[in-house]
C-alpha cells in the first residue's frame, strides 16, 4: 500500500509548490506558517505550531515532531468480539456506503466474514446502493423498505451476524433526518439496540468525514460526536482535494483517532492511516 498516502497528498503537495516553489533544507516560520496554511491546517494550529518552536530556521525533524504530535493514537481494540461490529455514521454524501464497501472488502480480504446492514432508512437510495455494493461484493446484507425501524435494522444484522457465525457486521445509519433533533434519538437509539443484541456493541462508532471539505468538517464532526461519542474517524476523498492539511487540524480539535483514509471510488481505495507515512508524504513535498 505504499504510496497511496503519498499519491492522494499529491494536489496538497501541488498547492506548496505555489508557495514555495523550491525544496529546501530549512524554511523560515513565516514560510512554514505560508505552506501549513496553504494545505488547509486550520489557522490556530498553525499557530500553536509556528509559537512551539523556538529556532528561527524551521528544519524538517522540528517540523515533523510538531507535526506528528497532533494525532491521537487509536486505542487498543476490543479483541474477541464476534461479531465486531462498526457503526458507520455522518452526513449524506460524506462516502458512508462507499466506505461500508471499502471496509467489508477490507476485512473480507482478510479471510474474514462480513455482513452488511442497511440502517439508512430515511433514502431509498441509500438501501440501493449499499444492496448494489453487497451484491458486487458477495456479502450478504439486512435491508428492509425504506421508513422502516433502523434499529431493527441494526439487531437483525447483529443478531444474524451471530446466528451464522460471521467475524464482523457493518451497519450504515441515515446521514439526515426531519430535524436534527431527530437524528440523534434514532443515532442513540440505534447504539442501544446494538447492545441489546449483543452486549459491548457496537465495538467502534465510525465517523466518515468528506476530506475536500476541509475544515469546515469539524463542526459537523462536533455535532455528531455530542450525539453518539464518536471511536474513530476515516476521511474520504483524499484524492481528489489540495486540503490535506486539513487531516492535521481535524485530528487535534477532535482527538480522535483515524482509522482509514479514502483515496478513491473502488472498493480497494481504502489506505490504513499511518501518521508517520503521512507526515513524511507531506514533508517530502517540503524539503530536501
Ligand atoms: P454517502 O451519501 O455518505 O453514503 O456517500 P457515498 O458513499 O454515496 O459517496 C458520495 C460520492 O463520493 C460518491 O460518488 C462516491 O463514489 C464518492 N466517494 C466516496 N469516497 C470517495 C473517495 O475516497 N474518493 C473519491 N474520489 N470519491 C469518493
Amino acid at each position: 500500500m505504499f504510496g497511496f498516502i503519498k499519491k492522494s497528498l499529491q494536489k496538497t503537495a501541488e498547492a506548496i509548490r505555489s508557495v514555495v516553489p523550491n525544496k529546501a533544507d530549512s524554511f523560515s516560520k513565516e514560510e512554514i506558517e505560508e505552506i501549513l496554511l496553504e494545505s488547509d491546517v486550520e489557522y490556530d494550529l498553525v499557530e500553536e505550531i509556528i509559537r512551539s518552536i523556538d529556532a528561527s530556521r524551521v528544519n524538517r525533524p522540528t517540523l515533523r515532531n510538531r507535526l506528528l504530535a497532533t494525532f491521537s493514537d487509536a486505542p487498543k481494540q476490543v479483541d474477541g468480539a464476534k461479531p465486531f461490529v462498526d457503526l458507520i455514521i455522518g452526513v449524506n454524501g460524506a462516502g458512508k456506503t462507499t466506505t461500508i464497501a471499502k471496509l467489508a472488502s477490507h476485512y473480507k480480504n482478510e479471510g474474514k466474514k462480513v455482513i452488511l446492514g442497511a440502517g439508512d432508512t430515511f433514502r431509498a437510495a441509500a438501501i440501493e446502493q449499499l444492496s448494489l455494493w453487497a451484491t458486487k461484493l458477495d456479502l450478504p446484507i439486512i435491508a428492509t423498505k425504506q421508513g422502516h425501524d433502523s434499529s431493527a435494522v441494526a439487531y437483525d444484522t447483529i443478531d444474524s451476524a451471530k446466528a451464522r457465525g460471521f467475524d464482523h457486521a457493518i451497519i450504515d445509519t441515515a446521514g439526515r433526518l426531519h430535524t436534527q433533533v431527530n437524528l440523534a434519538n434514532e443515532l442513540k437509539k440505534i447504539v442501544r439496540i446494538c447492545d441489546k443484541a449483543q452486549s459491548g456493541a457496537p465495538h467502534r462508532k465510525i465517523l466518515i468525514i468528506d476530506g475536500t471539505q476541509g475544515n469546515s468538517a469539524i463542526e459537523q464532526a462536533k455535532a455528531f460526536d455530542d450525539m453518539v461519542g464518536v471511536s474513530g474517524i476515516i476521511i474520504t476523498k483524499l484524492d481528489g482535494t489540495a486540503k490535506g492539511g486539513s487531516v492535521f487540524s481535524i485530528s487535534s480539535k477532535l482527538k480522535l483517532p483515524i482509522y482509514f483514509i479514502g483515496v478513491g471510488e473502488g472498493e480497494n481505495d481504502l489506505v490504513k492511516f499511518d501518521k508517520e507515512e503521512f507526515v513524511d508524504s507531506l514533508l517530502d513535498a517540503i524539503y530536501n
